[in-house]
């Protein structure tokens, strides 16, 4: 099949308990389309860089496989800047800044090659963008996903409900989720949700793993328990990168197959968190992900007998 993918390439600059970095490659756009492109071969990336922005660093999203025709380059501008700082509780961070840069006036361009994509991925980036590529796309894909952040829901929530209501999956973390249904518990929250639109939702729990829910079933998969977590950042958009590229892989939009793709998402996002941004990612393999999703296996499977028991 064909996945195509709308969100930010950026430069990152990251600190956790572990290290800092000046700015590096990042952006949910980058790391969607990096978890995606080991599933699906045929994955195309939508997006805005300045001309600040290394030629050398889409050669390494072309060297993986990615089209990244879709990604504009503005003269003058520079491109989209945001910093983080975890502390030692790692599912929490604060956001040091946020300059949109040449994400401010994006005018999303879908290519002709782009066109006909069966899957489409609205990673995180600003709801009228991500709006705007449904509409630019002629043929409705089979599944459209979201992804979005407390940014949005902070900044510009009116048009980001407007744009939930036109998609099939939402994908986003628990406060999020929290905050979008003004609801604490998630299984309310979760319904809330599919009231607005999507028919799936699925929410992140960072460390604690995700919760699926869709056609009146809940799945729940884990996060890999692991010792230390080097670098949170990116790991919901690797989710969200593992989960579409599996689904667009496999061509197979059942509740069964999604329960599939939520572990292959939890499995890219454990990979991401072992190293700085996108370090981890480009040095994995497919015998490494194979591995991977057996410990998974391994971790999740039990075989109570009820007659057993009492
Ligand atoms: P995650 O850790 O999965 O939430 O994603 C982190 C990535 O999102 C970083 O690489 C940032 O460049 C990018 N990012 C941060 N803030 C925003 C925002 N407001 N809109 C779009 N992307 C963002």
């Amino acid at each position: 099949m064909s996945l195509t993918i709308v969100g930010t390439v950026a430069f990152d600059a990251i600190e956790t308990p572990f290290g800092k970095t000046d700015k590096i490659i990042g952006g949910a756009g980058t790391y969607v389309a990096l978890a995606a492109s080991f599933f699906e071969k045929n994955t195309n990336l939508i997006s805005v860089v300045g001309d600040d922005f290394p030629e050398d660093y889409l050669k390494m999203l072309n060297k993986q496989g990615i089209n990244t025709d879709g990604i504009q380059i503005k003269k003058g501008e520079k491109t989209f800047f945001w910093s983080g700082k975890y502390y030692d509780n790692m599912n929490k961070r604060d956001t040091l800044v946020t300059e949109l840069n040449s994400l401010a006036d994006f005018d999303p361009v879908v290519p002709d090659a782009y066109q006909g994509s069966e899957y489409l991925m609205l990673g995180n980036l600003t709801p009228t963008i991500q709006r705007l590529v449904i509409e630019r796309i002629h043929k409705r894909p089979k599944l459209i996903m979201l992804d979005t952040m407390n940014f949005w829901l902070d900044k510009t929530l009116e048009e980001l409900k407007r744009t939930i209501s036109m998609v099939d999956v939402l994908c986003i973390n628990d406060e999020e989720a929290q905050q979008l249904a003004n609801e604490h518990s998630l299984v309310k929250a979760a319904k809330k949700i599919n009231a607005m639109g999507p028919k799936y939702v699925i929410i992140k729990k960072g460390a604690h793993g995700a919760l699926l829910f869709g056609n009146g079933k809940i799945f729940c998969a884990p996060a890999l328990p692991l010792e230390s977590v080097f670098d949170p950042t990116g790991a919901g958009d690797c989710f969200a990168g593992g989960f579409i590229g599996y689904l667009s892989k496999t061509d197979d939009i059942s509740f069964e197959n999604m329960k599939n793709a939520v572990i292959i998402g939890s499995v890219m996002a454990s990979f991401n968190i072992e190293k700085f941004g996108t370090e981890r990612l480009l040095e994995i393999k497919p015998d490494d992900i194979s591995e991977r999703i057996q410990q998974f296996i391994d971790l999740v499977r039990f075989d109570i007998k009820k007659e057993n028991i009492f």
